[in-house]
Parts: structure tokens; sequence; C-alpha cells
């Protein structure tokens, strides 16, 4: 296979620039995905600026990805030439131990292999990311995209989508509950979207007036500012379920205090330092912490059918790849509305 091109993070923090490097022949089981979109998420720049540690580079970010199916090896069955595909947060697991065998391939025993930033199940050799033309995957870690869906929207339902939804379903979220989401990033309008959708009352939760507007239209009922300190007193024992997904350090303990007794806040953002939770803000209440990761293979194609059906996507502007350092300069100025999604047909231009 010819050298596939690609944009990546020499170094961390430095500048994305062009990139190229060697695809792994289609085995038996896997498929070649001509990629079209790949969305932008904050976990791209947290990783291509090594805020959790352990990085790896050169590094190829992108795990929100959707293409077209170029090529299939003659054992896959789930995808055929020309078929809409996407592709998440992972490309490996074990699939044979307790977790992966209960769909939760993310927690695999001996550890999944990530999409970029990480290595295959040999241990050794290095996952690139959708900041690129192509990718090989095996077909269980390949998503069928419904063809009801525009590609480029729907990218984002790959790690946006999936980490919102999981949550929503694994607190049972259901009409008439109250649902906070906290911060209006693509994360967060995806919870929105999706909530409305389960038939909950939305109030989103995020640092200044600002996007109100595209709250409400976004399907939220209630949007209070967090820069106003009366919002905590004002909202005190309110929600059901709360998802944070800021990304930045925050005090947890200010949106245990928005909780009705026995709600559960979801911590689904990951700031770079760890905050700390004070046993009152839990006890008084019978309050729940808890935080979700993505979710398995068979929760994402339950997630992007149910988009399919409910008519979800994102809100994405489309960039070319040349813009995807200002594009990360926006992101941490809150400046996206809601999810910057690359046109992979741009790197040609590269
Ligand atoms: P994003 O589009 O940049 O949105 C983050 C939002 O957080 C911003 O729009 C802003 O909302 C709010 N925010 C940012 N800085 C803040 C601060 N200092 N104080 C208060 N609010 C702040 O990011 P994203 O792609 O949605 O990702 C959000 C987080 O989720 C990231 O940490 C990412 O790594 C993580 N993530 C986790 C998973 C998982 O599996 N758990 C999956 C994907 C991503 P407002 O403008 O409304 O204030
Ligand atoms: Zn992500
Ligand atoms: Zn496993």
């Amino acid at each position: 296979m010819p050298k596939t091109p690609a944009y990546a993070a020499p170094a961390a923090g430095k500048p994305l620039a062009p990139f190229s490097f060697e695809q792994r022949e289609v085995g038996p089981h896997d498929v070649l995905i001509d990629i079209l979109y790949c969305g932008v998420c904050h976990s791209d720049i947290h990783q291509a600026r090594d805020e959790w540690g352990g990085a790896i580079f050169p590094m190829v970010p992108g795990h929100e990805i959707v293409g077209r199916v170029k090529q299939v090896g003659q054992h896959v069955t789930k995808l055929k030439v020309g078929d809409m595909a996407g592709v998440g947060c992972m490309v490996d697991s074990c699939r044979d131990c307790q977790t992966c065998r209960r769909d939760l391939e993310q927690f695999c025993a001996k550890g999944m292999a990530g999409t970029y930033n990480s290595t295959y199940m040999d241990r050794k050799t290095p996952t690139y990311g959708g900041y690129a033309s192509r990718i090989v995957v095996t077909e269980h870690f390949a998503l069928k995209v419904p063809e009801g869906l525009d590609p480029a929207a729907a990218a984002p339902l790959l790690c946006a989508g999936i980490t919102t939804y999981s949550p929503l379903r694994q607190w049972n979220c259901k009409k008439g509950d109250r649902v906070g989401v906290v911060g209006l990033g693509g994360l967060g309008h995806m919870a929105v979207k999706l909530a409305a959708s389960m038939g909950a009352e939305v109030t989103v939760l995020s640092t200044s007036r600002t996007k109100e507007a595209d709250a409400r239209r976004l399907g939220a009922q209630g949007f209070e500012v967090t820069k106003d300190a009366d919002t905590f007193k004002k909202l005190s024992g309110r929600f059901d379920l709360i998802i944070d997904t800021i990304s930045a350090p925050h005090d947890y303990n200010q949106y245990l205090g928005m909780l009705r007794p026995q709600g559960t806040l979801v911590v689904v953002g990951v700031p770079p330092e760890a905050v700390p939770v004070h046993a009152f803000s839990l006890i008084g209440g019978n309050k729940r912490l808890a935080g979700s990761m993505i979710g398995g293979i068979a929760e994402t194609q339950e997630m992007l059918d149910y988009c399919a059906k409910h008519n979800i996507v994102s809100d994405i502007e489309i960039i070319p790849i040349q813009k995807i350092n200002e594009a990360y300069e926006r992101m941490m100025k809150g400046d996206v509305r809601y999810r910057f999604v690359i046109d992979i047909a741009s790197l040609e231009r590269a």
C-alpha cells in the first residue's frame, strides 16, 4: 500500500504538520476505509499537548472517523465495499476477556488499542488516527453508519455521541427527568440533543450567556450561568442527573449540590489535574459521583441507529486540515459551534 498522507503533532504541544505513515495491508478480517471526515475532539488537544501524560509522538489524532469502505478482507461479513463506515476511539481489544465478552471493549483486561496515541494488541506497533486519508481496522471495530445520516455531521457521533448517549442510558434517562448538562461544547451539545430526545427536561450550565439561544434551539428548556455564584443556590437539589463535560479543572462539590437526593453526577470531561471531592458533598442526600468512558462497540452501533431513527447529528463547522492548529486555539476559547469536522479531501492539498 502507498504511504498514507496525514497530519501529525511531531512532539508535545508542537503545531500539527503534514506527515505520512505505513498502513498495514488488509488482512482477512480487516476493512480499509477511505476517510471522508474526521471530527475534532477536545481529547485530541489534551493528547497532542500531552496533558494526560505518556503520549506517543509523532501523533496522528482523530477518533471521530467516517468514510467509505474501499476494500474488505475475505472473511469480512459486517461491511462491504461502498458502505459508509465509522471508527471511534478503539481499533482493537483482546475480544476474549470477561469485559470484552460483556461488550465493554473500552475496559478490556489487556487494555484496548486506542485509535491513536496507543499501540495495537502486539503492544509495539503504534496506532494512527483519523487526520489521515485512510484507515485499516479489524471489522469488529468498524461501525455501520446509517445511510440516512449526513456523513460529515455524523462523524462526531463516534466519540461525542457515544460518550453522552452511554451515561444517559446507564442512568436510565427518561421522560420528565431533570438533566443538567455542564459545558456546551462538542460533548455538551450532543448530551442536550440526546437527553431532550429521550424526553428529559434539560438545563444547560455554561460559563456565559452567549450560547443561550443555541442551547434552547438544541432542545434545552433551561439555561444558567456558572460564573454567577447564585446559580448554585438557585438550582440546589434540582437535578436527577448531571452530565459534566468540562475539559478544565473545576469544583465538582458545587455541582453535587445541584443534585436531588440520590441523584447522580456523571463526569465525562477529563481535566488534566485532579480536584478534591468532600465526603459531605456526597453523604448529604446519598449522592452518586460517577464516571463514564465512551461506550462499547455494540452500544456505539445502537447509538448510531438511534440517531438515524431520531434524526440526530452534530452541529458542525467543516474545516480543511490546514486550519487544524487554529481550530485547537478556538476550541480552547470555547469558540466552536459545536464541533469542528475536518474535510479529509483537503489533505490532497497538503
Ligand atoms: P469542547 O468542545 O472544547 O467543550 C468543552 C466545554 O467545556 C466548553 O465548550 C465550555 O463550555 C466548557 N469549559 C471549558 N473550559 C472551562 C472552564 N475553565 N470552566 C468551565 N467550563 C469550561 O470539548 P469536548 O470535545 O466536548 O470534550 C470535553 C471533555 O470531555 C474533554 O476533557 C475531553 O477530553 C473529554 N472526553 C471524554 C470522553 C470520555 O469517554 N469520557 C470522550 C470524549 C471526550 P461553555 O462554553 O458552555 O462554558
Ligand atoms: Zn473524543
Ligand atoms: Zn478484552
